[in-house]
């Protein structure tokens, strides 16, 4: 059986449910599940180029070397890596993933880690300076979003190593805290279907219900909505400010009193604006409210290792009182290793990364982080404006830094392909079928825009005169949109992490 061309054929024409079903049935049968593995290779073997580039280039290691390399040569072979891979996000042509990355920052926040190297604050007898760091981290994440005009309760909160990390965590304290205070046993979370993975991989963990309420025309959640979904399960609702695919702000002030009202959590997710919503309003912008100054929030997750221009590894999540925050604790007081208690999800800490963060903030203070932030805003602005006068696209929303477009008239997946060969890398989205560039200070050298949006004019012009052009992404994209049953899609993305992990 060839999968695609079943899909193909019939893909459109069953009813999903009884295509899901007859395809369950079929992969249960052992002969059929043989063939099933064998179309997931021919699909992952197309894709091992691209996931797998160095496999002729340098020496791959399956087993520890008997002898031991010399140190020059290890480094050798990192810079010849990293020289290869350098440039596209050096340059400005990637969609996030580096935020900052000037020289002279990366330079001086590697000094900062050489310096910190061995710290670890699970040992915070050894290493007391780790706390400093992050109680500070904290004091001045909590203070810009709102901390230093609540007079009542205390913001508080802790460092944590991601986004996904702020975001399990307080998902995991609203369930122990509903479950103590409410005799909630079955949580559920109610969120937008814009809010981050994350929500979903913390509903999967923790054995919560997450209900995905649709968004709006405009992108935005839907506050109604949102008020249907809430139950007496309900532990906490969520809005992001703004939401990772189109980088619009929900409506946090309605969805946090609506929380407040029935005596729920509300979790702002502001891992990607915390560090840029501030400052925009500052130097004037019009932001909707979204942080502790709304009585209804109860928690914000804002990344750190975003656009608060640290390495890799951090983020903060911050709570509306100690008494949340003592729901996140670990604490073990019958362990024959020792009275052990622990504030995040690992044990052992790399002390150094929150020594760097806290080094960038200040580093960065309020003028950087201003200055930033309105380059940024500027760049964003620029890109939304081009890629608004480009007759066969369509920006989604109203945005401000992370700029999602589709077209009514072309097949947006190939013009991402087209700008993949100019050396792009954009984030493809889905529901619906978009693109977005997630705007950073790399962005906002001389002439990156421009450049973005003179490949973006010629990516459209080819996929007008070229509509049916094979190859690329977007035929992965298409599949993986006509597959009915999702679970498919599912064993095709493990296979694609076994595939990442193999030698
Ligand atoms: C990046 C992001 C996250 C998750 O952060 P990680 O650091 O990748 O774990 C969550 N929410 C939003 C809105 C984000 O942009």
């Amino acid at each position: 059986m060839d999968m695609r061309s079943l899909i193909d054929r019939y893909g459109g024409k069953l009813n999903p449910r009884v295509m899901s079903v007859v395809l369950k049935l079929m992969k249960s049968i052992p002969s059929v599940k043989k063939k099933v593995e064998k179309e997931y290779e021919t699909i992952l073997r197309e894709l091992e180029g691209f996931v797998k580039p160095y496999k002729d280039r340098s020496v791959a290691f399956s087993h520890i070397p008997e002898i031991g390399w010399n140190r020059d040569r290890i480094l050798e072979e990192m810079e010849e890596l990293r020289s290869i891979e350098e440039s596209k996000w050096r340059d400005g042509f990637v969609s996030g993933a580096v935020y900052h990355g000037n020289e002279d920052h990366i330079d001086f926040l590697n000094r900062v880690y050489a310096i910190n190297s061995q710290s670890n604050p699970l040992h915070s007898d050894i290493w007391p300076s780790a706390f400093k760091y992050e109680s500070e981290i904290v004091s001045m994440t909590a203070n810009m979003l709102g901390a230093k005009r609540i007079t009542d309760q205390e913001i508080c909160g802790v460092v944590t190593a991601g986004g996904t990390e702020s975001i399990l965590l307080a998902m995991k304290t609203y369930r122990d805290w509903a479950r103590n205070k409410k005799g909630i046993k079955k949580p559920e979370i109610v969120v937008p279907s814009t809010a981050h993975a994350a929500f979903d991989k913390a509903a999967q963990y923790f054995n919560i219900r997450i209900i995905h309420v649709p968004v709006d025309g405009d992108y935005r959640a839907n506050v109604v909505e949102t008020g249907k979904a809430i139950t007496q399960k309900t532990i906490a609702l969520v809005g992001s400010a703004p939401s990772f695919p189109h980088g619009i702000i929900d409506p946090i002030e309605e969805l946090s009193e609506l929380a407040k009202e029935r005596g729920i959590g509300f979790h702002t997710d502001a891992c990607l604006g915390g560090f840029v919503l501030p400052w925009a309003e500052k130097l004037g912008h019009d932001i909707p409210p979204f942080d502790f100054r709304l009585p209804g929030v109860t928690s914000i997750s804002a990344d750190t290792h975003k656009y608060g221009y640290a390495a890799k590894g951090t983020s903060v999540i911050l709570y509306r009182g100690q008494e949340l925050r003592h729901y996140q604790y670990f604490k073990a007081t019958e362990w024959p290793g020792g009275l052990y208690f622990s504030p995040t999800f690992a044990g052992s800490r790399p002390g150094a990364l929150s020594a760097m963060c806290w080094a960038a903030m200040v580093k960065m203070g309020e003028n950087g982080y201003t200055e930033a932030t309105d380059k940024i805003l500027k760049t964003a602005a620029e890109i939304r404006k081009g890629i608004e006068r480009i007759s066969d696209l369509y920006v989604l929303g109203n945005p401000l830094w992370v700029i999602a477009f589709g077209s009514e008239t072309l097949d947006i997946y190939r013009v991402m392909d087209y700008m993949t060969k100019r050396k792009w890398s954009l984030n493809g989205l889905h529901k619906p079928p978009c693109v977005h560039i997630c705007v950073t200070l790399r962005h906002t050298l001389p002439a990156v825009s421009e450049r973005f949006l003179n490949d973006l004019r010629s990516a459209v012009a080819y996929v007008r005169e070229n509509p049916d052009e094979k190859g690329g992404m977007a035929p992965v994209y298409g599949m993986a949109a006509s597959i009915p049953d999702r679970s498919i899609v599912a064993d095709l993305l493990e296979r694609y992490i076994d595939l990442l992990y193999r030698v």
